[in-house]
């Protein structure tokens, strides 16, 4: 139950990859090695963020034990192996977009749910009194080409009227308050966002999960799912488990025929991440680096980029579309590239860590959550655009507090209700992306 989509190795479960997270993380092993006989009342698939939070949730506030069938090690998937931003707005539409489309009411309604789940990230870390190495404040977005300069003011003007704070700097100020670049013609802060430790953030929440009573079990992929009766049946490595209720938490590792009308709908895609050994203090100063928090810049194919605790400098972009080991090579070698092309002073650090992982979309560029139409006992909450941090935290309580009773679909806001749109020919993902890609690339052109 696989995606067709990349090559094998990307869906390799047995260990981490090799990241700087998991390399500085504390360690964490799920304590329920076995599965129970008899019927559950929730079994959540996938063991990141989003199945992590709905199962903390569930126990801590509603008294429910879930259990979570994960198929690596918990945080095995994109969220412990991510850029660590946690920031809003988990779309590829900007506001206005969305304001078109769902009204202002129901944008406001998302953007406060998305900024409300930047600060829950926060408050579980600090409730269940684990660390998740919190850095800086808001998130900057910087005009790679002085053509997109004036998109940096109407973005701003976005953040505004939705009541997050948000400020523009020319080339020149961003450059003396902030960093030098090549790719650097002016900057927009805004509030909302910090930078953490992806990997402390998934294990620490696991904690807190199985201290509330959920079960975690790890190595433990679903293989097969049916229904009998009223009951689901899923077929996993360790044996057969049956749950009244099931949620999908498998993001863009959601093999595509574990439930199509779900997965078969979203396309996933690769993002890459190297980072560097620590960079000296003449280095740092040499692009006038000065803070901690995340980064990320205009280009549609984008570069993220943060200095990390001990200044190790993490630097992302997008994915190939193959997912092989030879195309891994060469995009670590054009990553190295691009981040000695933007930071010249830094193009020859040696890079210590370089790792992928597949984030999620969907066609209608917002993510899906909800119960599934023709089965209310299959909740489901995936497809965050690469921004899957803070709303898969969010997503978690929201689903949490729909399966307990104590809110409705309709809680949901608009933008992200209901399952993904459907993909005309689901087959032709691969062609999906490929154009897409070319287009963007294309566009990034036109715009320097
Ligand atoms: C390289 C990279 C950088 C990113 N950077 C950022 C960032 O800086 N900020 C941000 O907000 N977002 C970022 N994201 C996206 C973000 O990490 C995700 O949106 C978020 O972690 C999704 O969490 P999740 O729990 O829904 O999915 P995941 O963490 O991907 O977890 C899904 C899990 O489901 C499991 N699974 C799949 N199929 C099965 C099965 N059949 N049985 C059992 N288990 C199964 C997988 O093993 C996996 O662990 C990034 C993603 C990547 C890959």
């Amino acid at each position: 139950m696989r995606s067709k989509l990349y090559h094998h190795s990307i869906f390799d479960a047995t260990d981490h990859v090799p990241s700087w997270w998991v390399q500085s993380a504390p360690a964490f092993t799920a304590t329920d090695e076995s599965l129970p006989p008899e019927v559950v009342e929730v079994a959540i698939i996938g063991g990141g963020y989003t199945g992590l939070s709905t199962a903390y949730h569930l126990a801590k506030f509603h008294n429910i034990q879930s259990h979570v069938l994960e198929a690596g090690p918990i945080g095995w998937g994109a969220s412990g192996r991510n850029g660590g931003f946690c920031a809003p707005f988990p779309t590829a539409l900007g506001f206005q977009d969305l304001q078109r489309k769902y009204g202002d009411d129901e944008t406001r309604r998302f953007v406060a749910s998305q900024v409300e789940a930047v600060h829950r990230v926060r408050e579980i870390a600090r409730d269940e009194n684990y660390s998740i190495d919190s850095q800086g404040e808001g998130v900057w977005c910087v005009a790679h080409s002085p053509k997109v300069y004036r998109a940096l003011e109407d973005a701003a003007a976005g953040y505004q009227h939705f009541g997050i704070k948000s400020t523009v700097l020319s080339g020149d100020a961003f450059g003396a308050e902030v960093h030098h670049s090549t790719e650097q013609f002016g900057g927009m802060w805004q509030e909302a966002g910090f930078g953490l430790h992806p990997m402390k953030a998934a294990r620490g929440l696991a904690q807190a999960a199985q201290t509330a009573g959920a079960k975690l079990h790890e190595k433990c992929t679903v293989t097969a799912w049916q229904k009998q009766g009223a009951v689901h049946v899923l077929e996993t490595e360790k044996g057969v488990i049956r749950a009244n209720s099931v949620i999908i938490a498998t993001n863009g590792f959601s093999p595509e025929g574990l439930m199509p009308p779900i997965t078969k709908n979203v396309v996933p895609l690769l993002s890459n991440i190297i980072v560097t050994r620590p960079l000296s203090e003449d280095e740092v100063a040499a692009q006038n680096w000065q803070t901690e928090t995340p980064i990320y810049n205009t280009r549609n194919l984008l570069f993220y980029y943060r200095m990390l605790p001990g200044n190790r400098f993490l630097f992302g972009g997008r994915g190939d579309m193959t997912g092989t080991p030879r195309a891994g090579e060469k995009m670590r070698a054009l990553l190295t590239r691009q981040l000695g092309e933007v930071f010249p002073a830094w193009k020859t650090a040696e890079i210590t860590h370089f790792w992928r992982g597949l984030v999620c979309m969907a066609r209608n560029m917002t993510p899906a959550m909800g119960r599934l139409p023709d089965d209310p006992s299959v909740l489901f909450a995936l497809a965050y655009h690469g921004d899957g941090v803070a709303a898969s935290h969010g997503a978690g309580q929201l689903l949490a507090d729909i399966l307990a009773g104590r809110k409705m679909e309709t809680d949901i806001p608009l933008p992200m209700r209901g399952p993904p749109q459907n993909l005309p020919i689901p087959s032709l993902k691969r062609w999906y992306l490929r154009a897409s890609l070319g287009y963007y690339a294309f566009q990034d052109f036109m715009s320097r």
